[in-house]
């Protein structure tokens, strides 16, 4: 006699069917196989079990009372499910034209009772082929988009991320009238520590500056992109000017204080801010990303042109 299969990696299945009998001897022969599952009588059951649980497999007798197997097939391919349900037919239907319209329903296999054992074990062995190659493909997305979205040198987010999720952060600001702020931070005499230090401390210093900067913010809320070489966005949901001041001192000082060592030097570096607070404006009147962005430049320019290490804020 040989044990069952280990079932710890086996997606769960789901058994819909009617008839006592037809389920004992499925029950029994996914037991054999090593699948673990749960019963539905119907295909109503079956899709009111899925609000409890979510099942990988489902086998699905055709003809049961109030929904049979291709009313469920076809109801589970036009769900929006962003996971995908491996459906197979195990039916007594056992003409070509049955196992085309079970197929054109949405079954992924069309299965003849009475079950055969080994038949069996090769439809869920394919089963599961599909469903990894599924879960693999979803894990290179993500994957893929993670690095879309991130700046290489320093981890944190780009400005593709950036032009979506600001512009979304200044509609909700206004939907629900709360204040957002901006920051806008740009190295002091950048180009100076690379052609002094060269381009690799330069690189060090832009990192050691990202983590001055994320050390001085709330995490999990406010959050920052690199909008060029050397300057980066910091976007604070419900910040007043009074708060986007403060953090953007916090900030400055941070950086100032802080040389960063590079083989050996200890290399001095300030930043320059330019603050923009949206008020939240009940005249309905819309305010896109490039005019705050605008703004934040405007008043990094006037920081720059005052002396540098310093922060000019405005409201808009
Ligand atoms: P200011 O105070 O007016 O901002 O002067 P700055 O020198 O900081 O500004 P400038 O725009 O003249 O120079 C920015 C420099 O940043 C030039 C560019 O080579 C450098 N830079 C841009 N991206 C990177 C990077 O990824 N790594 C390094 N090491 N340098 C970079
Ligand atoms: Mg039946
Ligand atoms: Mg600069
Ligand atoms: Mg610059």
């Amino acid at each position: 006699m040989t044990a069952a299969p280990t079932t710890s990696k086996r997606p769960r299945v789901l058994i819909v069917e009617d008839d006592m009998m037809s389920r004992t001897l499925l029950m029994s022969a996914l037991k054999k196989e090593g699948y673990e599952f749960a019963v539905a009588r119907n295909g109503q059951e079956a899709i009111d079990l899925y609000s409890q649980e979510f099942f990988p497999i489902i086998i699905t007798d055709w003809l049961m009372p109030e929904m049979d197997g291709l009313e469920l097939c076809r109801l589970i391919r036009s769900m929006k499910i962003d996971r995908y349900i491996y459906i197979i037919v195990l039916t007594g239907q056992n003409s070509k034209t049955d196992l085309v319209k079970g197929l054109e329903a949405g079954a992924d296999e069309y299965m003849v009772k009475p079950i055969h054992q080994a038949e069996l074990r090769v439809r869920l062995k394919g089963a599961c082929r599909i469903l990894e190659l599924e879960t693999s493909l979803k894990k290179n997305m993500a994957e893929i988009r993670e690095i879309s979205i991130r700046d290489r040198l320093t981890g944190i987010f780009n400005r593709v991320y950036m032009d979506h999720h600001l512009s979304q952060e200044i509609i909700r600001s206004s939907r629900y009238h709360h204040s957002l702020s901006v920051l806008m931070c740009d190295l002091d005499h950048f180009k100076v520590i690379n052609d002094t230090y060269g381009h690799l401390a330069g690189d060090d210093v832009l990192r050691a500056c990202v983590d001055h900067i994320s050390a001085s913010f709330r995490q999990g809320v406010d959050w920052l992109a690199r909008y060029g070489g050397e300057e980066f966005v910091v976007v604070l949901p419900e910040t007043d000017l009074t708060g986007a001041l403060h953090v953007a001192e916090r900030m400055r000082v941070r950086i100032a204080s802080t040389p960063v060592n590079f083989a050996g030097c200890e290399i001095e570096i300030t930043a320059s801010f330019g603050s923009v607070t949206v008020i939240p404006n009940f005249n309905g009147q819309v305010r896109y990303m490039e005019q705050v962005l605008n703004v934040a430049d405007t008043c990094l320019y006037q920081a720059k042109n005052s002396g540098r290490n310093r922060i000019v804020s405005a409201e808009m």
